[in-house]
């Protein structure tokens, strides 16, 4: 059985939504695009219109990552700037959004009026006070390896209702089975059902 890897990095993966790389042309299975704030240059708005064209192939799932990250040097406006295209341009074609955000959740929590799209926010390995808060505001979470190695995210998780989660793979290398059984003991269900959930979680953000 194969489970739905929601963001991953790996193009022999066939099952989930792959991450283009901005410059590669994927015509392969489902995928995500967009300009990650680590390769905002000086290029970017030619970058954002490779973005755009491949946007709308139909195996196009979402738009990302892309998002806030304050370890970077592009600075914060410029990365606001191009975070905020990536949502005007979802809007435009309705589709969601993945995103990435580091240490600029307020920066973030604050251009969520301007999307029209469901915004799912990757990677997430906060504390429960954000991921409750991050929810109440309409968003989505996704996690990934460190569920499987933190007791306190495990913890967090427990409390979160299944239908705003996915889960993910990024760039870590090992079976996303492993943390679809995780979770399903977390949050004590079958395998099966916490499959279909998270199916119909998809649809719901792909449908809207
Ligand atoms: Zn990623």
């Amino acid at each position: 059985m194969s489970f739905f890897n929601f963001h991953h990095h790996n193009i022999q993966e066939k099952n989930g939504i792959y991450n283009v790389d901005f410059q590669d042309v994927y015509l392969g299975n489902t995928f995500s695009i967009g300009l990650h704030p680590k390769d905002i240059t000086k290029h970017w708005k030619d970058n954002f219109e490779i973005i755009k064209n491949n946007s709308l192939l139909p195996n196009c799932l979402a738009i990302g990552e892309c998002g806030l990250d304050k370890r970077l040097i592009a600075n914060l406006d410029l990365q606001t700037k191009v975070f905020r295209e990536h949502i005007f341009w979802a809007n435009e074609i309705q589709k969601p959004i993945i995103i990435h955000c580091v240490r600029s959740y307020s920066e973030l929590f604050s251009l969520k009026k301007e999307a029209a799209v469901p915004m799912i926010i990757h990677g997430f390995n906060k504390n429960i006070q954000l991921a409750s808060d991050c929810i109440s505001k309409g968003f989505y979470l996704s996690f990934g390896k460190a569920t499987l190695l933190t007791l306190s995210l495990q913890n967090t998780l427990k409390e979160l209702p299944l239908d705003k989660i996915f889960l993910e793979t990024d760039t870590s290398d090992f079976e996303i089975e492993e943390l679809y059984q995780k979770v399903a003991q977390l949050k004590n269900i079958s395998l099966k059902n916490l499959e279909l959930q998270l199916l119909e979680n998809l649809q719901t953000i792909i449908n809207k």
